[in-house]
């Protein structure tokens, strides 16, 4: 069965020494709670593999992005064969900032897709609209077309190794949370796209997590609907009490 899942991501944030101090105590906090789900921390390349020595038992690690080649003259980039050596297990891909500002498109995200799982990467794969697309009531074909694009390349065998995560773009950082509704609809939107392509076992095996503003305050509620598996969660991962209260909303 599908896992539950909360998962941290740190974008562009602490410096070496403030992200190792941090996945320290989130390394303590994680392994002394009896939590109910998996719990991942997402960090920058620079940080992966010294918090990789520094954590261990229930935590795991995952890289914000890889490259869509696998090496070669492409200065400035980090591949997943880099990734996986720093012995991280996760990547995020296709974040809509990394859609927005860097212009990763269906095409690129295929490829990052396809050295992620070729390297023993997890990826997690992120998809949601724009405000403009939800307020004209586009949100379901959008979805829909990133899941297609991105990953219907896939054999079924290698998308069931993948996590979502339904991130609505106008919730991101803004402090504005889907309602638990509004979550539940589209998640359970998602499966049913999934189990048309792969099936229904395949559909009720995958992940599904919410990302955008998630809280201690309002996490026990998204989570509490059937299709939401966990969360994809920025700003409170910074703060150990506060990722903590997500971890511990299941
Ligand atoms: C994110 O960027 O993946 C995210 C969900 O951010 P925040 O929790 O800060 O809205």
């Amino acid at each position: 069965m599908r896992k539950n899942i909360v998962a941290g991501n740190w974008k562009m944030n602490t410096t070496l020494q403030e992200g190792v101090k941090l996945a320290e105590e989130v390394n303590a906090a994680v392994n002394a709670a009896d939590a109910k789900c998996d719990v991942i921390i997402c960090v920058p390349f620079t940080h992966l593999a010294p918090i990789n020595g520094v954590i261990s038992g229930k935590l795991g690690l995952g890289a914000e992005n890889c490259a869509d080649h696998k090496s070669g003259a492409y200065t400035g980039e980090v591949s997943a064969p880099m990734v996986a050596s720093t012995g991280a297990k996760y990547v995020i891909l296709g974040h809509s900032e990394r859609r927005q500002y860097y212009g990763e498109n269906a095409e690129i995200l295929r490829a990052k897709v396809a050295l992620a799982l070729e390297n023993g990467l997890t990826p997690i794969f992120c998809i949601g609209e724009v405000l403009s697309e939800r307020e004209a009531g586009k949100h379901f074909d959008v979805v829909k077309s990133q899941i297609e694009d991105g990953l219907f390349n896939l054999s079924a065998e290698d998308f069931s190794k993948l996590i979502l995560a339904y991130e609505p773009v106008w919730a991101i950082g803004t402090g504005k949370t889907a309602t638990a509704d509004q979550a539940e609809e589209i998640h359970a939107f998602i499966r049913s796209v999934i189990a048309g392509k792969y099936g229904q076992e395949v559909a009720d095996n995958t992940s599904i997590l919410y990302g955008g503003s998630c809280k201690p305050t309002n996490a026990a509620e998204l989570f509490a609907k059937p299709d939401v598996d966990g969360g994809l969660i920025g700003g409170a991962s910074l703060k150990c009490a506060d990722f903590m209260g997500i971890v511990n909303a299941f």
